[in-house]
């Protein structure tokens, strides 16, 4: 038996297989740490259901339901357009 966990522990877990990582039983977005629910839904219909295997971790492996990359596609021009801007704006302001 291992000693009770403290509260302030983290936890981190990644899926061997799609690199996805969970902290504390959430799963949550490389990169920009992003949570929400139904992310692992998502994360199904994005990664595990089309390249996971029997070592993905994802809870949600296999439903149908989230995001697919048809859905995504349109969302990732949006964000990295919108990223872009952003550096454009800090490239003006850093003269
Ligand atoms: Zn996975």
């Amino acid at each position: 038996m291992s000693k009770e966990l403290s509260d302030l522990k983290l936890e981190r877990k990644e899926c061997p297989k799609c690199g996805a990582t969970w902290i504390n039983g959430t799963h949550v977005f490389r990169g920009t740490a992003a949570s929400y629910e139904n992310s692992e839904l998502d994360l199904a219909g994005l990664v595990c259901n089309k390249n996971g295997d029997h070592t993905c971790i994802n809870p949600s492996k296999g439903k149908e339901g989230g995001q697919t990359w048809e859905y995504r596609a349109g969302y990732i021009d949006g964000a990295f357009k919108a990223r872009k801007e952003t550096l454009e704006e800090l490239g003006k302001l850093d003269i």
